[in-house]
């Protein structure tokens, strides 16, 4: 079994990004800036809004921060929005999902400019991603891809079953992996709650990828020998012997699995540092207006 080391391929991207900028730079260009918006004080949320901001300057760009109350209203949020669109040096920005129950995710993200919409979620972006078009690929989508590519692993006539069909991993995901390019060509499948016999379906799986968000549930009865396990989920289980009470365990059953698989990503240190270090690549892109 080969252990996928996601931090580590990670901060080999955040090195070449961070020598594109130096270039950038040096040519007289202007330092790209990544905004992110921050709505309530969800943990986890402020977690991964402060990981992105850090990121951000361990690349060298400049990042802004906008934080609002969860009492915030739609029509506070779209005008910051309609700000942040407006303003020329910022090249893209993120709205940290989920936001409160009171505000339309769908309107949010239907009033990001695309052109500024580096997490790839605004219809546009969907539609052209579904195309084949230049675009912004939602950012896990991206980071497990160039997990993929950078460890070599074959994906061309693959079998690939996704499980979860979200709007930001699962769907965009499956497009993915089912392109006419050289880092996908696989068939897929993709599976659901709604789905018969899961089991059935993942047992015939060359990759697998889980984006489910329960944890430990792709068990090692589940996964076929020598497979390729791509687990996305993370989730708080409560864990004594942490000062925080909790620890993060991915949707895949590690210890078991990892006995099985021919490749698998931990968690932590697996997709989710890519996803963000997938997040700077698509600011780049949008720096660099290569669409
Ligand atoms: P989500 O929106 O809740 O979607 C979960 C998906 O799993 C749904 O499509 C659901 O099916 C499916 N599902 C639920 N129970 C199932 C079952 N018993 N059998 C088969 N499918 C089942 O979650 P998400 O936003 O995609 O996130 C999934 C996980 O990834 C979470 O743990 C999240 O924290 C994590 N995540 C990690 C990163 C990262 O950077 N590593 C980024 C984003 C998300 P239905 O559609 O039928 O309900």
């Amino acid at each position: 079994m080969i252990l996928i080391d996601g931090k580590k391929i990670s901060l080999e991207l955040q090195s070449e990004i961070a020598q594109e900028v130096k270039d950038l730079i040096s040519k007289g260009k202007k330092q790209p800036h990544l905004a992110a918006i921050l709505v309530g004080d969800d943990p986890a949320s402020q977690t991964y809004v402060s990981s992105k901001v850090k990121a951000c300057e361990n690349v060298g760009f400049k990042s802004t921060l906008v934080q609002f109350e969860a009492n915030v209203s739609e029509h506070q949020l779209l005008s910051k929005i309609e700000e942040l669109n407006n303003n020329d040096d910022i090249d893209g920005y993120i709205v940290q999902l989920p936001l409160p129950r009171h505000i339309s995710e769908q309107k949010i993200i239907e009033g990001i400019k695309p052109s500024k919409d580096v997490d790839g979620f605004h219809p546009i972006n969907v539609g052209r991603l579904v195309l084949n078009l230049p675009t912004y690929v939602s950012a896990t989508p991206f980071g497990i891809v160039t997990l993929l590519e950078r460890y070599n692993i074959p994906t061309e006539g693959k079998h690939c079953v996704v499980i979860g069909r979200s709007n930001i991993v699962g769907s965009p995901m499956s497009i993915l992996m089912a392109k006419n390019t050289n880092l996908a060509n696989c068939t897929v499948t993709l599976c659901h709650s709604k789905t018969k016999d899961l089991k059935e379906h993942t047992l015939q799986a060359d990759i697998i990828i889980a984006a489910i968000g329960r944890p430990n549930f792709v068990t090692a009865d589940m996964v076929k020998e020598g497979a390729v396990v791509i687990d996305v989920g993370i989730n708080r289980v409560d864990d004594d012997t942490k000062k925080s009470g909790f620890k993060l365990v991915g949707d895949v059953q590690f210890e078991e699995v990892s006995k099985k698989a021919g490749y698998i990503t931990p968690v932590p240190g697996g997709v989710g540092p890519m996803t963000i270090a997938s997040l700077l690549k698509n600011t780049l892109i949008a720096a660099k207006k290569e669409f």
